[in-house]
């Protein structure tokens, strides 16, 4: 019988492992710096968080999400993405309480019923991050900023910041109107699935992918030009605090995102590496989300970068390519079982230790030692055992080493060596 993943989904294997640590690890610690705490989040969700703050009209909603009912007869689905998530979780724990700003990051997978293609899978990985209650556009600029601090520390270049304002409560509908004058001649020239939009949320006709409506949108009213004189207040601000901290970025008006909860500030990371799925990174602020999940009024700005498409742009991914500290190879029963005990010992001191567990010839052994990669090795039969000597190689240098069979004394050389 042979089984396979299913179709979009992928196993991560070593040593590629190693470079997702390595993103993890310094994502981990540059939002430390910020003042950043990990939550972690469940998987699932029940369906209605997704649909009442993605949007009903959404192609998430649509058409990707992973939607069934459990044995309760529930209808639950597996996150398409964290912030809906981040969001009951925040108002459900009255995170609001604690002092402004509260900030968050989460790392896990999310899963999308997409084509599958390159850079774009069904489960991915996202490691993101939430920042509440403040609505002062410096902590945007700081978000921008530190995503860019993350991803020039990983090592990536060729990355495109592009920013924009999709308006907030009191200009959407005034933006809505004129994207409906601007559809309401042509809508025969648009796909079905835009016809509905029309009435639902015009805004998501934007976002279509068919390449009709593409070219039948194209002089459709720009958004920059219906934003209220906050929204444009707090767009220059934007931009002024992200010239203060020196990130490059472009002003790009028809960026859409394909979530409604956005409001305000919107943007995106891209990479001229990465063919047509080039986004790397992206997010914006929600500043109504908190109080139509039951909370009070509390502004919110997030982002979410994409694992499989960082991991690829990172220059000599190989990783993990050490072995162990030290590779013990015993001859005879009796050196077996004190090298069986010396290992556990050194392990627990720190060291990556391994044995042959099995009886082979030497020469078998010093073969593994070499696929292995082992650091150092000890040879330890009979003699070693009457004299308690033993000769601690170095694979590397050659050098070879006598030492006491003590623990104090392997670690303290293998530690000077490392
Ligand atoms: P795209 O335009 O590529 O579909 P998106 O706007 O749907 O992206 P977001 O919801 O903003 O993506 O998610 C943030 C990031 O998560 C993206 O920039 C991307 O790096 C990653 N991402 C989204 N969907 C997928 C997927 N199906 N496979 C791999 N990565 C993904
Ligand atoms: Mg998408």
């Amino acid at each position: 019988m042979k089984y396979k993943t299913l179709k979009g989904l992928q196993d991560i294997l070593p040593p590629e492992i190693a470079v997702w640590h390595h993103v993890e690890n310094i994502s981990r610690d540059i939002f430390k710096n910020y003042g950043y705490q990990e939550i972690r989040l469940p998987i699932m969700e029940a369906t209605d968080v997704f649909i009442r703050s993605i949007g009903e009209t959404s192609d998430i909603v649509e058409k990707e999400m992973y939607t069934f009912q459990d044995k309760g007869s529930r209808s639950v689905t597996l996150r398409p993405e964290g912030t809906a998530s981040f969001v009951r979780a925040y108002v459900e724990h009255h995170l609001y309480n604690n002092p402004a700003p509260q900030k968050f990051y989460y790392m896990g997978p999310m899963f999308r019923y997409e084509r599958p293609q390159a850079f774009r899978y069904r489960q991915f990985y996202q490691i993101g991050a939430e920042a509440m209650g403040i609505d002062d556009p410096k902590l945007d600029a700081e978000i921008i900023s530190m995503i860019s601090a993350i991803l020039k520390s990983i090592g990536l270049e060729g990355l495109n910041f592009e920013i924009t304002s999709i308006g907030c409560k009191k200009c959407r509908p005034d933006y809505r109107t004129a994207l409906k004058n601007f559809f309401s001649g042509k809508l025969d020239r648009f796909c079905s699935d835009c016809q509905r939009r029309y009435d639902a949320n015009p805004l998501r006709i934007l976002d279509c992918k068919v390449p009709s409506c593409i070219e039948s949108r194209k002089g459709s009213p720009p958004v920059l030009d219906y934003l209220c004189g906050e929204c444009k207040e707090h767009l220059d601000r934007l931009r002024s605090y992200l010239g203060l901290l020196k990130v490059q970025h472009t002003v790009n008006p028809n960026l859409v995102r394909g979530l409604d909860y956005y409001t305000k500030t919107a943007f995106e990371v891209s990479s001229e590496n990465l063919g047509s799925q080039s986004a790397v990174a992206a997010g914006g602020r929600y500043d109504s989300m908190v109080e139509e999940f039951g909370g009070p009024p509390t502004s919110g700005i997030g982002f979410a970068m994409g694992m499989e498409r960082i991991i690829p742009l990172i220059k000599n991914s190989a990783g993990g390519t050490d072995g162990p500290d030290l590779l013990f190879c015993p001859m005879g029963d009796k050196a077996s079982e004190k090298a069986f005990l010396l290992t556990e010992q050194l392990r627990a001191k720190g060291l990556w230790v391994e044995m042959n567990l099995e009886d082979t010839s030497l020469r078998s052994q010093m073969r593994k030692a070499n696929r292995i990669r082992a650091q150092h090795i000890i040879v330890i039969g009979e003699d070693e055992l009457k004299n308690n000597k033993v000769v601690l190689k170095n694979m590397t240098s050659k050098e070879e080493i006598a030492a006491a069979i003590e623990i104090k004394e392997l670690l303290k050389i293998i530690s000077d060596r490392k």
